[in-house]
């Protein structure tokens, strides 16, 4: 079969490969729909984020197979002692698959497993034809998801997941600041989600306009220069708060301001924002060396959670993925809107993944879609 293969920092080649067998107790798939994550294209260029150091490592032994654990696609074949999957079946599947043997997999705490794979990273994931994958990563797609949705579908997930961590009371303030990718699911699963008012700032108009069009109440335009948009943002939602600040923050903005994002200080602005006694949600990946306003959030008493992520952390477990995808079969949560750029074909796979790390450059909100010639059954 043919898959991409990573030959040094930025040199991902599409060739042939062995094709993949499934092993007792595994599945292989056809890949439907598949799309790199922002964090596999920043490691394949070679940024030191995540798990760069281990990437850097395998390479200087020779190419890797490596990236595409967003994807869905159908059953080819199932291994022995495999029960819960048949050759037919449209499925995705969860980043992180825990050694479950572990002290923390032993006592129900397989968050915490000493021993994880993560699909794409350290073992091949879904940048080619077929992928083998265990059966208990799998999560069956249910009919009326489209194959764009279900490849899409693990941000939703995260964003399910740090809502679920904040724990919003029936009414609550939302502030989502960002309106990315994960601010505009953010902003859904607020809507679904008990929150009272759903706040968000951004810059880019059409996003913005997609943030209007999902229900949010208070859309911030934050285009002032510097730290100025920060004031902007604060302002917006000390007025539409009575001065009190927003219940939950759900920070997605913070990044490199080269890559489109908000820069080091939206953690600062998110405590800034949240009530006293809040809470702020890190879901964007923010570098190592980040100053973290500590003083701030201990003086106002607002906690800071950070929810399970993939791309090399823990990814939510299979049954928030089933939650996910139901939320898109029922039309819940609409994810197709923001998949702005798709392709075709296997060959289109390096081309994705140089556009989907500069995504504000190229006017794209979800990473780009290459779609394999596979008959998903449906739209
Ligand atoms: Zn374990």
């Amino acid at each position: 079969m043919r898959a991409a293969v990573l030959h040094g920092f930025g040199d991902l080649r599409v060739e042939e490969v062995p094709d993949p067998q499934a092993g007792p107790g595994e599945v292989l798939i056809d890949v439907c729909c598949v799309q790199p994550s922002v964090t596999e294209c920043m490691l394949i260029a070679g940024e030191p984020v995540a798990l760069h150091r281990r990437l850097a490592d395998a390479l200087a032994t020779g190419p890797v197979r490596f990236g595409g654990h967003e994807f869905c696609g159908v059953v080819r074949a199932v291994g022995p002692g495999v029960r819960r999957c048949r050759p037919g079946d449209r499925v995705t599947a969860v980043e992180t698959l825990v050694c479950g043997d572990c002290a923390a997999c032993r006592n129900d705490r397989t968050d915490a497993c000493v021993r994880p794979e993560f699909i794409g990273f350290t073992r091949p994931g879904a940048l080619a034809e077929r992928l083998v994958v265990p059966e208990t990563a799998v999560v069956p797609v249910p009919p009326g998801v489209s194959a764009a949705a279900a490849a899409a579908i693990q941000p939703l997930a995260g964003a399910l997941h740090a809502h679920a961590l904040a724990a919003v009371a029936p009414g609550e303030t939302v502030l989502v600041l960002g309106a990315g990718v994960m601010g505009l699911l953010a902003i859904q699963v607020a809507r679904r989600g008990n929150a009272g008012l759903v706040a968000v700032s951004g810059r880019s108009p059409a996003k913005l306009a997609l943030a209007r069009r999902f229900g949010a109440d208070l859309v911030i335009d934050a285009t002032a220069a510097g730290a100025d948009a920060a004031d902007q943002v604060l302002a917006a939602v000390h007025d539409a708060t009575g001065g009190i600040g927003a219940d939950v923050v759900i920070e997605t903005a913070g990044g490199s301001p080269r890559l489109g994002l908000s820069g080091p200080d939206t953690l600062e602005l998110a405590a800034r924002c949240a009530r006293r006694g809040g809470r702020v949600v890190g879901v964007s990946v923010l570098p190592d060396d980040v100053p973290a306003s500590l003083g701030l959030l201990r003086e106002r008493s607002v906690s800071l959670l950070h929810p399970r992520s993939g791309a090399g952390g823990y990814s939510p477990s299979g049954s928030v993925f089933a939650h996910a995808l139901r939320l898109v079969a029922r039309g819940d949560v609409e994810v197709e809107p923001l998949i702005t750029h798709r392709s075709t074909g296997i060959e289109a796979i390096p081309e994705a993944v140089r556009v989907t790390r500069d995504k504000a450059a190229h006017g794209a909100i979800n990473p780009v879609q290459v779609r394999l010639d596979v008959d998903w059954g449906q739209p």
